[in-house]
């Protein structure tokens, strides 16, 4: 186990490199099979996927296409508080297998509000493959078809994931320690 400190925060290893590697090709595997001669479009979720997405698309063997887009938040005028809109799609998903890759799936909030915006714009099958999913914090019944590690509800930084902007470039996972 090794430590780093960020910001004020100390965090340790919890998902090495290697281990994290295996699993993404596994889930690439996977995808390969399911979607043989279909040309699926791979959509990942900017900033804490690049690094899962890069690894991803590495070992995907079929034909396929990859773009990327943006979260952004701005305040609503409803009491649902801070509303996310998918920004920087430009590719025409319409009749398209589209692959969301998103680097956690927390509460599913921004997967359920990313599968509602997606689907107005009736794409052949929208499929949610997420490098870590938090089973205990879901509050919102989602399909999940590809999650390559269930984790408990830590905080974790590292492989693409921030704390306050900083540990995205850190090769392994790291959880919070709690003091
Ligand atoms: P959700 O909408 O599913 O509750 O939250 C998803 C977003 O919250 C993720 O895309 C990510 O930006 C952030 N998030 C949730 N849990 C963690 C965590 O443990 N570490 C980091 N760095 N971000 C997290
Ligand atoms: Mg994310
Ligand atoms: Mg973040």
């Amino acid at each position: 186990m090794s430590r780093v400190t960020i910001k004020d925060k100390t965090f340790e290893t919890s998902l090495p490199e290697a281990e994290i590697l295996e699993r993404v090709k596994r889930i690439a595997d996977r995808i390969n099979k399911d979607f043989e001669g279909k040309t699926p479009l791979f959509l990942a979720v900017l900033n804490g996927s690049f690094m899962y997405a890069a690894d991803l698309m590495k070992n995907i063997t079929i034909p396929c296409e990859i773009s990327f887009v943006k979260l952004a938040s701005y305040q609503g005028t409803t009491s649902t508080g801070a509303i996310k809109e998918v920004i920087g799609l430009n590719e025409d998903i319409r009749g398209r297998e589209v692959i969301i890759v998103e680097d956690i799936v927390d509460t599913g909030a921004t997967m359920k509000r990313m599968l509602e915006t997606l689907g107005t714009r009736e794409p052949a099958g929208l499929h949610i493959c997420t490098l870590l999913l938090k089973p205990g914090k879901l509050t919102v019944p989602l399909d999940i078809e590809y999650a390559a590690f269930e984790i408990p509800n830590d905080f974790i930084v590292g492989y693409g994931l921030d704390y306050d902007q900083e540990g995205r470039n850190l090769r392994d996972i790291y959880t919070l320690v709690k003091e």
